[in-house]
C-alpha cells in the first residue's frame, strides 16, 4: 500500500520547474546516478548531520561526482532526513546543509554539480512512500529531471508514484549508490542497479566499478 507523503526538494517546491545545470562537454543520454548522501558524499553520524559546520566530505567525493557527470550522468541526491519530521530542526536548516555540501563538492571539482536534491523529512513510522526503503524519491527524481530535460516549463511537474506511473522509462543504465540496506531496497524496488559503499569511504570506493560497468 502506498502512503504517499511526497518527497521534498531542496530550496524549491517539488512540482516547480527544474532548471537543469549544464553538462560538462557531453550531452545527457538519460542516465541518472541516484546517490544517498550521508556515508556516500559526506561523513554520516548516528546523531544526524545537524548544521553546515558538521559537513565533512568523504575522500574524493567531489571528484567522483565530477566523474559521473563527465561520463554523462545526471546526479540526483535521495536522502532520508527524519530530523525534520522529529521536530529537531526545519527545512531551512537542511537547505543550509545542502548549500554547504554543494559548495564543498564544487571546490573539489568544477563539474561536481548536483542536478537535483530530494529528501524525505518523514519519521519511519509514518510509512511514507518517499522514505527509503520505498522508492518514491527515485520515482520523483526521474520524472522531474525528464520534465526539465524536455523543457516543460509552462506547466508544473506532475509526479506519479507506484502503479499510477505507467510509462516508466528504461532504467537499466541508471545506478544508485548507498551505504545501507534501505538504499539497496529502494534501488531494487525502483529497478536500478545498486552499488554499496563503505560509509567511511563513500562514492569514490565504487566509482570505477560504476564507470567500468557502463564501458563494457
Ligand atoms: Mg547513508
Amino acid at each position: 500500500m502506498i502512503i504517499l507523503l511526497p518527497p521534498f526538494r531542496d530550496n524549491a517546491e517539488l512540482n516547480d520547474y527544474l532548471e537543469l545545470p549544464e553538462m560538462p562537454n557531453i550531452s545527457w543520454d538519460g542516465r541518472i546516478a541516484f546517490l544517498d548522501r550521508d556515508g556516500v558524499i559526506n561523513v554520516g553520524s548516528d546523531n544526524y548531520i545537524n548544521s553546515p559546520d558538521e559537513v565533512i566530505l568523504l575522500p574524493d567525493a567531489g571528484i567522483s561526482v565530477g566523474k559521473l557527470r563527465r561520463d554523462g550522468y545526471r546526479v540526483c541526491i535521495v536522502t532520508n532526513q527524519s530530523p525534520v519530521g522529529r521536530g529537531l530542526w526545519g527545512h531551512n536548516n537542511l537547505h543550509s546543509i545542502h548549500k554547504r555540501v554543494s559548495k564543498l563538492l564544487l571546490e573539489e571539482d568544477k563539474d561536481a554539480i548536483l542536478d537535483l536534491i530530494l529528501y524525505s523529512p518523514y519519521v519511519p513510522w509514518e510509512g511514507s512512500w518517499a522514505r527509503k526503503p520505498n522508492p518514491g524519491m527515485l520515482e520523483a527524481g526521474r520524472q522531474i529531471i525528464n520534465n526539465a530535460n524536455q523543457k516543460v516549463s509552462d506547466q508544473q511537474n506532475v509526479v506519479l508514484y507506484g502503479d499510477k506511473w505507467v510509462n516508466k522509462p528504461d532504467e537499466s543504465e541508471s545506478i544508485m549508490v548507498g551505504d545501507r540496506d534501505v538504499d539497496q531496497l529502494a534501488a531494487d524496488s525502483y529497478g536500478v542497479k545498486f552499488f554499496r559503499c563503505d560509509p567511511n569511504i563513500g562514492l569514490s570506493e565504487v566509482i570505477d566499478s560504476i564507470l567500468g560497468a557502463n564501458n563494457e
